[in-house]
């Protein structure tokens, strides 16, 4: 699996207000922050993506969450 640090490439902004867990936006510069083990994965993902505890898995343009509660949406701006 690719394994880039999006942190070295990408700053990251929290949306505000933040979205609520059940009804979370996407979008090509939305990413998901895993709460659980802080990995940033695009919320499109179009390659197979995963955060490091497997709460976000995904690819082909779908990302599915185990649990939506421990997500923050961020958007990101290249460095
Ligand atoms: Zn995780």
């Amino acid at each position: 699996m690719l394994n880039i640090d999006m942190r070295k490439i990408y700053n990251f902004y929290p949306l505000d207000p933040a979205p609520e867990a059940g009804n979370l936006p996407t979008g090509g510069d939305l990413y998901y922050e895993c709460l659980a083990c802080a990995a940033v994965v695009n919320s499109v993902p179009h390659i197979k993506s995963a955060c490091v505890c497997g709460n976000l898995q995904g690819g082909g343009g779908k990302l599915n969450l185990k649990d939506p509660a421990l997500v923050r949406v961020v958007r990101g701006k290249l460095k």
